[in-house]
This record gives structure tokens, C-alpha cells and sequence, in this order.
């Protein structure tokens, strides 16, 4: 008899957008209590969560993603690594799932520094994850997580630890390999798109080739369920709420009104999808499986 899997297919897939290769890495899922969802009544999430058919408290899903041109191989954020919780860090076996070892990372660009982003650039022993990638962020990114003041306006010295100096022992791991961008192209035909307010550094990667684009969104989106028809609902780990609302309104009213497609860090997996505007929000419509690597152009 052959055997029956006990596990899940490695979590890998393709898109292409022009000459570059974008793939889809699945870094597991995260169970979050609900206290850490805001501006909608606690009751009223769980309903809508309900009848979603999807679990309470949230089961938010991380992703990553790999950019690949022939010439270099980009990863766009880490996952959580091996400090996470255990339904996640698969981000490395997935990378190999998907013919890549570490090695081979030339550049990692990161949307921001919270946990489940950062956490996977350090192995298990403390050290670079990707030993021969330099790092880049923005510059308000980088200046925050080093703000002593701004750490010690959170209380908890637990949480000044995983968010503050976790991020800094991460960043060091990779000294002189580290910079900053303000605005513009990062590398080539992916360029910076400043979304402030989830944290103060917080950038999408507009990919762009051939004539076709896709929007690596990072953290405009944790809950898909609930922020997609209801932008103004928040996360407590936004630095700052209102302009998190504001550039999650006006991003999602940009990829809408463009017909652009988007890829999200916390949208089920493989995470691509196109929005459409539906009342005072927007619709999440979840890219169909494609075997053509250049998927299905919308109409
Ligand atoms: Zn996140």
C-alpha cells in the first residue's frame, strides 16, 4: 500500500510577472487572541469570522516571497523563524521546497520590522539566515526600532524585547550588509511604496515587467475577513491607527481602481488576490490556481 501523507504539501507557488518570477513561500499560520483586533465590536468580528467559516480567536497566515530575474534572487521578508510559534517558521523548508537554499538569497527587502517578518533572518543559532544577502528597509523603519524613547514608551519589558530589541539583534546579524531607502527603485523593476501607520517605515514592493505589476502590500491587511470590507478596523500593534486606516483606504481604492494585483504577507495562502470596491469597503477576490505561471489576466 502506498503510504498516506500525514502533512501538507510544501507551500510554494508561482506567479510571473514579466521576466520576474515571483513565488509564493507559506511560513505557517499564527492563532491571535482577539483583544489585538480594534475598532470593531469583539462580538460582531467573531460573527463575521463565523461566517467566513473561519476560526476564532484569528488564524492569521504568513507568507513570503521570492523575486527572481535570472540574475538575482530577492526574498521580500522572513517569516517568523525559529523564535515563533510552532504553527509557523516553515519559511526555510519551503525556500528549498521551491530549488533555493539560503545561499542563494542575493537581497532580502523588508516591509517592516514586527516579529513574524524579521524573526526568520536569524537561524537557530543566532546567526544570518542568508549569509550572503544584504538587507534593505526604509529609512523610518530603521530609525524606529532603533528609538530608545520609543521603546520605552511601551511598558511591557517583554514586548520591548520581542519588538524592539529582537529587531536590532536581526539587523545586526547582518552589519555592513544593511541599507536604507527613502523612496524609489530598490532593486531592478521592483520599487518602494511607502505605507505608513502599521508601523512608521511600513513599504510595499511594486513589481513591474513587461507591462504587468503586482503589489507586494506587506501588513495592509492582517484579517482579510474583517480590514477588507472594514478598513478602519485596526490592529493593536499599529503604531499608529488612524494613518494605518488612511493608507489601507487609499492603497485599496488604488489596486481596485487600477485592476492591479496584489500580493498580501497575512492573505491565505498563496496570498494573490485582486480588490474590488463594495459599499464603504472593498472585496478580496482570490486569485484562481493557475498552471500558466502567468496566471489569468484580468478582463
Ligand atoms: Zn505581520
Amino acid at each position: 500500500m502506498p503510504m498516506i501523507p500525514a502533512t501538507q504539501v510544501p507551500g510554494v507557488y508561482h506567479r510571473r510577472v514579466g521576466d520576474i518570477l515571483v513565488t509564493a513561500l507559506h511560513d505557517g499560520h499564527q492563532d491571535v487572541s482577539m483583544t489585538t483586533v480594534l475598532g470593531i465590536d469583539p462580538a460582531e468580528a467573531a460573527a463575521m469570522l463565523g461566517a467566513a467559516r473561519r476560526p476564532v480567536p484569528r488564524r492569521t497566515t504568513v507568507n513570503a516571497f521570492v523575486l527572481r530575474d535570472g540574475r538575482r534572487t530577492v526574498l521580500v521578508d522572513a517569516g517568523c523563524g525559529p523564535r515563533g510559534a510552532a504553527t509557523a517558521g516553515r519559511l526555510a523548508a519551503n525556500l528549498a521546497a521551491a530549488g533555493l537554499s539560503p545561499d542563494d538569497v542575493d537581497l532580502v527587502l523588508m516591509t517592516h520590522l514586527h516579529p513574524d517578518h524579521f524573526g526568520g533572518l536569524l537561524d537557530s543559532t543566532g546567526g544570518a539566515a542568508f549569509p550572503r544577502a544584504d538587507l534593505l528597509l526604509h529609512e523610518a523603519e530603521h530609525a524606529h526600532w532603533n528609538d530608545d524613547a520609543a521603546m520605552m514608551r511601551l511598558e511591557d519589558p517583554a514586548r520591548r524585547k520581542v519588538f524592539f530589541l529582537n529587531a536590532r539583534e536581526a539587523l545586526a546579524a547582518y552589519a555592513g550588509r544593511l541599507s536604507t531607502f527613502a523612496v524609489g527603485e530598490v532593486c531592478s523593476g521592483v520599487t518602494a511604496v511607502s505605507l505608513p501607520g502599521h508601523t512608521p517605515g511600513h513599504t510595499g514592493y511594486r513589481v513591474a515587467s513587461g507591462g504587468r505589476s503586482l503589489l507586494i502590500w506587506g501588513d495592509i491587511v492582517h484579517v482579510q475577513e474583517l480590514q477588507v470590507p472594514r478598513p478602519e478596523v485596526t490592529m493593536l500593534v499599529d503604531v499608529d491607527p488612524p494613518a494605518a486606516i488612511a493608507t489601507r483606504r487609499a492603497i485599496l481604492a488604488e489596486v481596485a481602481d487600477r485592476r492591479e494585483g496584489i500580493a498580501g504577507m497575512h492573505l491565505h495562502f498563496p496570498g494573490l488576490a485582486h480588490v474590488v470596491r463594495e459599499g464603504d469597503g472593498f472585496r478580496l477576490l482570490p486569485d484562481a490556481w493557475s498552471t500558466d505561471l502567468a496566471g489569468d489576466a484580468p478582463a
